[in-house]
This record gives C-alpha cells, sequence and structure tokens, in this order.
C-alpha cells in the first residue's frame, strides 16, 4: 500500500518470535522494538507451526545439515507470528534483529540483547527481502488476518 502521507510504499515482512523467545517471555520487548520505531502491527497471532508450514518456510535451506535440528527446535514450543508494515519495514527489521548467529549480533539488535551463542537458537526470524516476506506472510497468514488500519500517529511517523 502507499502511504497516505509520504506517498512511499509502504512494505510488510514477517517477524516471528521463535520457542525460545516465547519461553524466555521475550515476547512483549520485542513487540516493543517495533511499535516504537514507529511501525504498524496489521497481523498477530500464537501457534504451535505444523511441520509442513516450517518445510516450507524454510524450503531453501532443505539441503543444509542443521536443517532437521532446526525443524526440531522450531516445533519445540509455540512461536507468535507477526505483519509489520512502515516504510522500509523489511531490511530495518533486518537490521533491528541482526546477525543470525548471535555470537556475532551487535548489541543493540534483538539477538544481540538477548541471545548468545547457539546458532539456531535465536530468538526470532525477520523475512530476508521484499519477495521473502511476501511469501512467507502468504504462507503464514490468511488475508482474513491481516487488518488494514490507519494509525493515528501516521503523519508523525513518516518522512513528511
Ligand atoms: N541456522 C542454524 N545454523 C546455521 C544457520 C542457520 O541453525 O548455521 C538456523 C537459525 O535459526 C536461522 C535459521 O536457521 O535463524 C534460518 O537461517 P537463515 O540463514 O535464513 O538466517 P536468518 O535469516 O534467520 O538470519
Amino acid at each position: 500500500s502507499v502511504c497516505l502521507h509520504c506517498l512511499t510504499l509502504w512494505e510488510r515482512t514477517l517477524i516471528a518470535v521463535k520457542p525460545d523467545g516465547v519461553h524466555r517471555r521475550l515476547v512483549g520487548q520485542i513487540i516493543q522494538r517495533f511499535e516504537q520505531r514507529g511501525f504498524k502491527l496489521v497481523g498477530l497471532k500464537m501457534l504451535k507451526v505444523p511441520e509442513d508450514l516450517l518445510t516450507q518456510h524454510y524450503c531453501q535451506l532443505r539441503s543444509k545439515p542443521f536443517f532437521p535440528r532446526l525443524l526440531e527446535y522450531m516445533s519445540s514450543g509455540p512461536v507468535v507470528a507477526m505483519v509489520w508494515e512502515g516504510h522500509k519495514v523489511v531490511q530495518a527489521s533486518r537490521v533491528m534483529v541482526g546477525h543470525t548467529n548471535p555470537a556475532e549480533a551487535q548489541a543493540g539488535t534483538v539477538r544481540g540483547d538477548f541471545s548468545v551463542l547457539i546458532i539456531y537458537r535465536n530468538v526470532v526470524h525477520a523475512s530476508d527481502s521484499l519477495e521473502g516476506a511476501q511469501r512467507e506472510i502468504q504462507l503464514w497468514f490468511t488475508g482474513k488476518e491481516l487488518v488494514n488500519w490507519d494509525c493515528c500517529d501516521q503523519s508523525f511517523t513518516c518522512e513528511l
């Protein structure tokens, strides 16, 4: 969609708090970071992720040696899946989430602040490109589960 205030394209991205993040009660702090940055929440649900959804979501990693362990980890508890909308939200949320490997993630990023050492247990997922985000949002959410709404502070969080 196009922002009515600054007329730039709004992107949407999939953010998911992974089972370690849910177990460690980090959901609220992760949501807070996206809210305070000025992004808009348009979809939110908690689920135990079915195996077929996981294999589709991570289809590009199917041949990796860590794939079975990744699936096991992602099935080890519930996940909180969200769709966030805003100006360049895909790239911005990759920066906010930080390096895949927590040991290399910068302080100030979700992974850099909340995880260490174990690469697959890195708290949160963020789509890595606009195309990836569109594919993942369609996998995880139905159209009806996404809410179109105008945020009352939109004129302040936009560029103009
Ligand atoms: N992962 C892993 N071992 C690796 C690389 C990745 O267990 O060597 C896991 C980790 O949980 C990561 C996920 O697989 O978040 C997806 O990997 P990707 O390269 O897409 O990283 P991301 O986009 O999540 O940073």
